[in-house]
């Protein structure tokens, strides 16, 4: 018989994690397949882990890996899919946006057209304020267009992936990841499966803009080598007008067009812009080293703390 694990990170979710393995095991048990469930506690701060426990030792198919502190969903899911043993594996959010109830027909959809990866599409984003949707909306356009590869639009980190994904996954070694990028980058055969995102079932939502963001620019660096390319631009556009500048006043000077002393707002402006130009390419840069100061220490992405059941 196959196996599978649904991949479940949790951060701060005492008033769903509950539903969420009830929900999940419920469709579980309807399904031909050995299934595990995979809940990673990344260093909530509530009853979650509590809980989490209390499932693991009524149910020996879940197991628990609990991190030392907050490293973030995308390292959580990382842990997920690093621990992770079976044939198929569905990664999920633990506050039920993403209906469990879709399970039977995405491992469906994966066995027809025998898939390496599902990812589930968002058709509507219920619930989701409309700063969230417009952001998300624009930010996987704008991403596709900066990016080297392209992405599909509207995809989160529910998706099914099998096992030749998750040995291939296995052997990426930066530690910023951006985990739907990556699975993407992977290539093999992937379809995609549209569904309705629905209401979170209960909490809030653990992305608050400052992460969003942290998230986006993330998703854009590591993926994208365009921001250098638009401030190498700004560079020639800056010495163009540099140029342009230079043989007006030369000649003004010359032919006796330009009053040299009346130059005051002139030189300003030239001070302002070009300024601004090598602050803007020095800061695009500046991320960009950032990012290898950050992958050259090597620190390992997440501390588990210990695993349950493992
Ligand atoms: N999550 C996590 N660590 C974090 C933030 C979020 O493990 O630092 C989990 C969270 O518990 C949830 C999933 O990641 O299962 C997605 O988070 P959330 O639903 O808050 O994001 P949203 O759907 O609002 O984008
Ligand atoms: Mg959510």
């Amino acid at each position: 018989m196959k196996t599978l694990s649904i991949i479940i990170p949790c951060y701060n979710e005492e008033s769903v994690v509950e539903l969420c393995y009830n929900r999940i095991k419920s469709v579980l048990d309807t399904l031909d397949l050995n299934c595990r469930m995979m809940f990673i506690n990344d260093g909530s701060t509530d009853r979650t882990p509590l809980i989490l426990n209390a499932i693991a030792q009524s149910d020996r198919t879940v197991s628990i890996i609990h991190f030392s502190r907050n490293f973030g969903h995308q390292a959580a899911v990382t842990a997920g899919i690093h621990h992770c043993t079976t044939d198929l594996a569905i990664i999920m959010d633990a506050d039920l946006q993403d209906p469990p109830e879709l399970i039977p027909q995405i491992i469906a959809k994966q066995e027809d057209e025998n898939a390496n990866v599902v990812y589930c599409v968002r058709k509507t984003r219920l619930g989701e304020s409309k700063f969230k949707s417009w952001t998300a909306k624009k930010f996987y356009r704008t991403f596709n267009r900066i990016s080297e590869m392209k992405f599909p639009l509207d995809t989160g980190d529910f998706r099914l992936i099998d096992a030749r994904i998750m040995q291939e996954f296995n052997r990426f070694k930066e530690r910023g990841k951006y985990v739907r990028g990556l699975i993407s980058w992977v290539g093999f055969k992937q379809i995609p499966f549209y569904y309705e995102r629905t209401l979170r079932q209960g909490g809030e939502s653990k992305y608050p803009v400052k992460k969003m963001l942290s998230f986006a620019s993330t998703a854009l660096l590591y993926f994208s080598k365009r921001p250098l390319q638009i401030a190498t631009g700004l560079g020639f556009f800056a010495v163009l007008i540099g140029l342009i500048m230079a043989l007006w006043f030369i000649f003004g000077k010359m032919f006796g067009y330009t009053q040299a002393q009346s130059g005051w707002t002139s030189i300003m402006i030239a001070v302002i812009f070009f300024g601004g130009v090598q602050l803007l390419t020095i800061g695009v840069l500046g991320q960009y080293v950032g990012i290898l100061f950050d992958e050259v220490k090597e620190r390992p992405e997440y501390i588990i703390e210990k695993i349950i059941n493992e």
